[in-house]
């Protein structure tokens, strides 16, 4: 079963390479960041506070929380409903960093992508892939960019939907970096089991290329 973890900050590209690693390697790709979303969109839809641990806790105990595979994609639908680009707001993203700093919103959200992995294999992007939720794996990339880099990139993602400037973007990208790093339970964080990659160093098709090589040469090396 093939795992590949990619791990990285906000906005450093990791979804357009995953998905194109995955194609190639023709194995699901498990958006985990999408997982913790939901759970920060429904507490919103739900007037809850994202902070509040009891309450986060008492959510994820009574909505039903499901991946369906579409398109070589897990797509997580939330009580029956696929949230999808509701998913992409800047209110949900500071939303799902408050929300992902408890452990047992973790814990729940990680079984379920164990779950989803055993399947088939996948190719999983997130914060704590390769150091949590699949320490095992052969192969785990991290990507990193310089924070002008990836504010660029996220700016061009929200087009016309960035209303508070790119000052405050920049603001939010590094408070949410802060908060993903210094949190207690699975923060950010990379060990020299990772392979690292500049995505600043080239385009996404030339970073998902790296990575294939980096797989596909560690495949053909025999375990002993
Ligand atoms: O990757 P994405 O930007 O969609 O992730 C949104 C947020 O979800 C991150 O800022 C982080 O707080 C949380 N996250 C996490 N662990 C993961 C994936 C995402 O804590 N494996």
């Amino acid at each position: 079963m093939t795992v590949v973890a990619i791990d990285g900050p906000a906005g450093v590209g990791k979804s357009t390479v995953a998905r194109t690693v995955a194609a190639k390697l023709g194995v699901p790709y498990l958006d985990t960041g999408a997982m913790y979303r939901a759970v920060a969109w429904k507490a919103l839809e739900a007037g809850l506070d994202p902070a509040e641990e009891p309450a986060m806790e008492e959510l994820i105990g009574r909505i039903s929380f499901e991946l369906r595979t579409r398109a070589a994609e897990a797509e997580v639908v939330i009580d029956g409903f696929a949230p999808g680009p509701l998913l992409r707001t800047l209110r949900v993203d500071a939303a799902t960093s408050r929300v992902a700093v408890h452990p047992r919103v973790r814990s729940w959200l990680v079984a379920r992508q164990r779950e989803f992995a055993a399947r088939a294999g996948a190719v999983v992007e997130g914060r704590d892939i390769g150091t949590v939720v699949f320490p095992q794996a052969k192969h785990k990339f991290f990507l990193d960019a310089p924070l002008e880099v990836r504010v660029e990139r996220r700016l061009r993602q929200l087009g016309g939907r960035n209303a508070g400037g790119r000052e405050r973007l920049k603001r939010e990208i590094q408070a949410r970096d802060e908060r993903d790093r210094r949190r207690r339970a699975s923060p950010l964080r990379h060990d020299g089991s990772y392979e690292t990659i500049d995505t600043s160093a080239g385009a996404a098709d030339q970073i998902a290329a790296r990575i294939l090589r980096s797989v596909r040469a560690a495949e053909t090396v025999k375990d002993p």
